[in-house]
């Protein structure tokens, strides 16, 4: 009887503890909100974030899940309910999330506020490159080198060289986001050789049209060292302005530039953008019953995984916890089609390696 009710309190015990280790990977941030005073962790002391980040991609794999690293994702600093965010990542199995912070005007160290809240969840990324690169693309670069220098982040987020509106931005009727920034122009020349001396790589959002892909190419041929995320794989809003992009055309550029990326920011197998209520997210096959990759995708991304990142994309007016489940969801539809190792290289080691030279 005793040794019974001892067996039910081992397993009473044993359970409670893998529910807390489920709940709570790694400590949680002590407050729910990322307050202005409180002091950067700038310059960033990657060793120190390192040790931390590792160790908690090793708690989500102790969990039986897939581990994922986010390398492109963007908050309303003010508004971000860290600590349910924190709680909501350890549930999903979300190690990491590139952070950045999503500012219009000037520089802002948020995101070094973040990660001193947060030492565990968050790897900073500078300020993307929005409307303020948009007004003075130069201008921006020059702060972007400032910092990226000083405070030694590891990951420049996502520069907007050619950027038709947002869907979300369509539907409360701004239209005015068309942005058009030469990417072989002096700016484009700036952060590609930023790239190249600092050793550490940008993200693009550059739009898939004919004519834009051979000044792309031009920079890739003349910067070989940059590193260049080119965000949202296969994400055509005109099919008609796009004949050439595929994964054939995908597979080439990779065989030829040996630092280009891409990250699978995209949207799911209905989603639809709005202005020309095309299937955007070109990745799927539309003539499958459920959501399936295209088998030609399917192949580069299995003989390239390295190249690839998962990410999720989301942004400052949709940050919530619940967002969340709805983000990971998504992302995972797509990684669970990925046989392994390519699963877990694209989900998670890919990002690790292109940020910090090493494998996991
Ligand atoms: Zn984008």
């Amino acid at each position: 009887m005793f040794a019974r009710l001892m067996r039910h309190i081992v397993l009473l015990g044993l359970v409670l503890m893998s529910t807390s280790a489920w709940a709570e990977l790694s400590p949680l941030p002590a407050t729910d909100m990322v307050a202005n005073d409180i002091t950067p962790a700038i310059p960033f002391d990657l060793d120190a974030l390192k040790r931390n980040w590792r160790a908690r991609v090793n708690a989500v794999k102790a969990t039986g899940q897939v581990p994922i690293i986010d390398i492109e994702s963007s908050f309303n600093t003010g508004k971000l309910e860290i600590r349910r965010f924190a709680e909501g990542m350890d549930e999903l199995g979300v190690a990491l999330i590139a952070y950045s912070h999503d500012t219009k005007r000037g520089w802002s160290d948020a995101a070094g506020r973040v990660v001193a809240v947060d030492p565990w969840r968050f790897i900073p990324a500078t300020i993307g490159g929005t409307e303020n690169f948009a007004e003075d693309p130069e201008g921006f670069v020059a702060l972007l080198r400032q910092h990226v220098v000083r405070d030694n982040y590891p990951l420049m987020a996502e520069h907007e060289f050619r950027h038709y509106p947002s869907p979300r931005q369509v539907k409360r009727g701004e239209l005015h986001r068309d942005v058009s920034v030469p990417i072989d122009g002096p700016a484009g020349e700036a952060l590609f050789a930023l790239s190249e001396q600092t050793e550490g790589s940008f993200q693009i959002h550059y739009e898939i049209e004919d004519g834009l892909l051979p000044p792309l190419e031009k920079m890739l041929a003349k910067h070989p060292k940059a590193k260049v995320i080119w965000a949202h794989l296969a994400q055509i809003r005109y099919a008609e302005h796009s004949r050439i992009y595929g994964p054939a055309y995908v597979r080439k550029l990779i065989e030829t530039y040996p630092n280009l990326y891409f990250d699978v920011a995209f949207g799911g197998p209905n989603s639809v953008y709005p202005i020309s209520n095309e299937r955007h997210a070109r990745i799927w096959d539309q003539n499958a019953s459920g959501a399936q990759i295209q088998k030609e995708w399917l192949e580069v991304i299995n003989d390239h995984p390295w190249r690839f990142l998962a990410a999720m994309d989301m942004g400052g007016d949709r940050q919530s916890p619940d967002k969340l489940v709805e983000y990971v969801q998504n992302l995972r539809q797509f990684l669970n089609q990925l046989p392994e190792p390519t699963r877990s290289i694209v989900a998670y080691k890919a990002a690790w390696k292109l940020l910090f030279n090493e494998e996991l």
